[in-house]
């Protein structure tokens, strides 16, 4: 069925902030000026029909690349080939990012890779997009156009292939990842039983796929509001442990998925991600090659040793001030939600792990009043022994449970310098 929004300017559009930006406004006129025409599509007009924040602005248009790039620095605009071949220009305005892309259709060639074509036509554009919600394009005035039936799955929150969903994931095998990651997104918990299962039928097709897209869309699927969903589908399919390269813990992920929502803690991927798939002590390692992990997501995974007793509600709280004093409240946090959601016995509201998590807005961390000036007006000279005898003195200071006794911690120093000048 084919639904075309009447020709006229939407009111949610009309009155949104980003479309009426002098920015925004400013690169359509100038994309169209000498011919042609430019709308905004994709995520910027689907998430303002739904009332949910715009990230980034994407325009569509019928003037080739060459010539996009060629008005936007007439117009004094920095223009970046992005990807000219693909039709592809960056503009950016006022310090922001405009994704110019010229309209395209889909060519076969030899049946196997799609490659693409201009076009004047915005029906075949729409077409070769992926999702129904995804191909909603909107004028600089405000005027909706849908050429798939784009607002009614918006309003059914159906998250629907453009076309039959097996030849669209041949196309582009991300194709299936898109789909569940949307799905988790936008369909209210429920699910299109077509496209999962032609997902499931074409999942080997993921082995083509590179590792740092698969790592973008997971990384995006697993903060979004059903992503339990979309990650128990993924999983009875098989797709979730052949993109983790292990069996995803499910159970853990979904009580960390509760605690925080009872308990209004932004969701993070990697703390999601370290409850789904790090139980072993290398799992860090292997999902840093199989996901290519950037370095410093790596080590969040790697420094979180589960179990630890500075998440042991029973043990005392200054366990969890050395913990917060060597790595920060922030991975604190990270192995006590963790911890939690796997102590299955605890409720999710428990008073005991909620009184933990908040310690750090209890408690300051502390700072060792002790300096290298310090060391070095003991008689050590400058180098690493300073460092060293610090290291040392700070040791113990956490381990005493931070004591402020000016006095004790220079009689400490004191100790410590005359072992090392021995
Ligand atoms: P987000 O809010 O995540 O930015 P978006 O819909 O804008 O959502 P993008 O990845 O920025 O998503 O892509 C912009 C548009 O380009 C999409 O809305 C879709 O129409 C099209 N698109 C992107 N990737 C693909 C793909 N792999 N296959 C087909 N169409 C795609
Ligand atoms: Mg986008």
């Amino acid at each position: 069925m084919t639904f075309r929004g009447s020709l006229k300017p939407h009111p949610l559009l009309v009155s949104a902030g980003w479309l009426n930006a002098p920015d925004t406004q400013f690169v359509l006129q100038t994309v169209m000026d000498g011919g042609g025409t430019a709308r905004i599509v994709g995520g910027a007009v689907r998430n303002t029909l739904l009332g949910r924040p715009v990230k980034d602005i994407d325009i569509a248009t019928s003037v080739h690349p060459e010539e996009v790039m060629a008005r936007a620095e007439r117009a004094g605009l920095q223009a970046i080939p992005t990807g000219v071949a693909h039709g592809t220009v960056t503009i950016l305005a006022g310090h922001k990012p405009f994704e110019v892309t010229t309209l395209r259709r889909d060519v076969e060639t030899h049946g196997r890779h799609a490659t693409v074509a201009f076009t004047e036509d915005w029906s075949a554009d729409a077409h070769r997009r992926d999702f129904t919600i995804n191909a909603l394009y909107c004028d600089a005035d405000g005027t909706l156009h849908d050429f798939v039936g784009g607002v009614a799955d918006l309003t059914g929150h159906r998250v629907r292939f453009i076309g039959r969903p097996e030849d669209r994931i041949a196309e582009d095998y991300l194709r299936i990842l898109r789909f569940y990651r949307f799905t988790a997104e936008y369909a209210n918990g429920g699910i299109d039983g077509e496209g999962h299962l032609a997902c499931s039928a074409l999942q080997e097709g993921l082995e083509r796929i590179s590792a740092e897209r698969i790592r973008a869309e997971l990384m995006k699927l697993i903060v979004a509001p059903f992503a339990l969903l979309s990650l128990s589908e993924m999983d009875e399919a098989g797709i979730l442990p052949r993109i983790l390269g292990r069996a995803g813990d499910l159970v853990t992920l979904a009580r960390l998925v509760g605690i925080e929502a009872l308990n209004a803690i932004p969701p993070d991927p990697i703390r999601r991600l370290y409850a789904l798939a790090v139980r072993e002590p290398d799992a860090a390692a292997a999902l840093k090659e199989q996901l290519r992990l950037s370095k410093t997501e790596y080590e969040r995974l790697a420094d979180l040793q589960l179990p630890d007793r500075a998440f042991d509600t029973r043990e005392p709280e200054t366990w969890s001030q050395v913990y917060i004093y060597r790595s920060g409240a922030p991975a604190f946090r990270d192995g006590l939600l963790v911890s939690w959601a796997r102590d299955v016995a605890a409720e999710m509201n428990d008073s005991a792990y909620l009184k933990r998590l908040w310690l750090p807005d209890r408690w300051t961390v502390p700072v060792l009043p002790v300096s290298g000036k310090d060391v070095l007006a003991l008689g050590i000279q400058s180098g690493p022994e300073v460092g060293q005898i610090l290291s040392l003195l700070d040791q113990w200071w956490m381990a005493a449970g931070f004591p402020d006794d000016a006095a004790l911690i220079h009689q400490r120093l004191h100790a410590l310098v005359n072992v090392k000048e021995r």
